[in-house]
């Protein structure tokens, strides 16, 4: 134990509930350490890590070669704001776009911001470069949406638990139910800036759209000069066995949001990549971050790309991926009503006369397997891309004795 001070798990817990603000509802396991796939826990528990931080641990936890780039950045210079320029900044954004074969590319820190970000730009666009009227511009969005946690996005948020209370709202969205391309032409007006949408959405609970929606977005998006946005930020970046999940369909956005993984599991990193011609539209001063595309966040970045670059992530999550696929649809009708998801990542409704989400994810904690429920019956599963087959048959056995236990 290498904890300064050793202590009960339930003191731990306590301390967390009596000065930490109560806006999540954790497992009660407390980690101490991680490392690949594990973590311990303060009383020496291993655990497999099948949640990944919501796939910010796409990589595992402290992966050698990241970690080696944090350090070596903490040890010559941390952050000099953009009134600088830095000498990490403009190699990582370089990069950034060739792993992406994009652009451009506007740093920003976390996945909300690069989200906000992405919705300044497309209303900016839309005022200056396809002419719609001053603060007429729309976005068109989806039923059951996660974009973040700001004020604007929130407004256009159908979840309750995530939206009530925030009002006054940000106007200019319009929602359209996900995976009907009908309904988005049905949407698009003079006005639609932009199509602001998950390629697969991640908080609803693992949702693919129906094959060809993706198609038929880009279509429209193309027949009536309008933005297609694609949220990566839990999708993209090697967890569905590509690059990115629209990669899957063929089809190209004119600007990604990305986060999450491409900060590795270390520090806060997203971005906005995309068309030059999109992105230029912001002068300087027009928009900003005093952390974005600091240098350890670039280092990290750097790295990041230097991992995806190898395809190794992508095979792993395309491989491993079969495998999890098969093993869970073995639990169909044994306690599970549904499973769906692309790659090393699914979400699992629990039969509803078997158990709840919540109930499951405390017998896998038992057996040393660290999952999260999303809304009531949903597990969400997504292990770090490091994870061995061995391993995940070793969390479904878990999972497979959970359900009939
Ligand atoms: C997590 C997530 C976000 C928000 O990212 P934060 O870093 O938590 O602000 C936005 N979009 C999607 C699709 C996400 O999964």
């Amino acid at each position: 134990m290498d904890q300064g001070e050793l202590q009960e798990t339930a003191e731990y817990i306590a301390r967390d509930e009596r000065w930490g603000a109560h806006n999540y509802h954790p497992l009660p396991v407390v980690i101490a350490r991680g490392e690949g796939a594990w973590v311990t826990d303060v009383d020496g528990r291993r655990y497999l890590d099948f949640l990944s931080g919501y796939s910010a641990l796409n990589f595992g936890h402290r992966h050698p070669a990241l970690v080696r780039a944090a350090h070596e950045q903490l040890d010559r210079l941390t952050l000099t704001s953009r009134a600088f320029h830095n000498d990490q900044f403009g190699l990582f954004c370089e990069e950034l776009a060739h792993v992406t074969g994009t652009e451009m590319v506007l740093t920003m820190n976390t996945g909300a911001e690069a989200v906000e970000s992405a919705i300044k730009v497309a209303r900016k666009w839309a005022y200056e470069v396809k002419g719609v009227q001053t603060d007429a511009a729309e976005i068109i969005v989806a039923t059951n949406n996660f974009h973040g946690r700001t004020t604007t996005i929130v407004s256009f948020s159908d979840d309750p638990v995530a939206h009530d209370n925030y009002g006054p709202f940000t106007p200019g969205f319009i929602t359209v139910p996900y995976g009907d391309a009908d309904a988005v032409e049905a949407a698009i007006g003079p006005n639609t800036a932009a199509v602001l949408m998950e390629p697969i959405q991640g908080e609803a609970g693992v949702i693919v759209p129906p094959a060809g929606f993706w198609r038929s977005v880009r279509d429209l998006c193309d027949e009536h000069n309008v933005l297609m946005i694609a949220d990566e930020i839990q999708s993209g970046l090697a967890r569905t066995g590509k690059l990115f999940a629209l990669d899957h369909e063929d089809v190209r956005a004119d600007l990604y949001t990305l986060g999450k993984a491409l900060g590795g599991g270390i520090v806060p990193v997203s971005a906005v990549v995309g068309r030059a011609d999109v992105l230029g539209v912001l002068k300087p001063g027009q928009h900003g971050s005093t952390f974005g595309g600091y240098p350890v966040a670039c280092a990290v970045g750097r790295a990041v790309v230097g991992l995806l670059e190898t395809g190794e992530f992508q095979a792993r999550a395309t491989e491993l991926g079969e495998h999890l696929h098969g093993r869970l649809a073995e639990l169909e009708g044994k306690g599970v009503a549904a499973v769906r998801g692309r790659g090393l990542w699914a979400g699992v409704d629990i039969d509803p006369l078997a158990k709840t989400g919540r109930e499951v994810s405390m017998f896998l904690r038992d057996r040393g397997v660290l999952c999260k429920e999303t809304h009531e019956r949903t597990l969400r599963i997504a292990p770090p891309l490091v994870i061995e087959r061995d391993e995940i048959d070793q969390a479904v056995d878990a999972l497979a004795d959970a359900l009939t236990a």
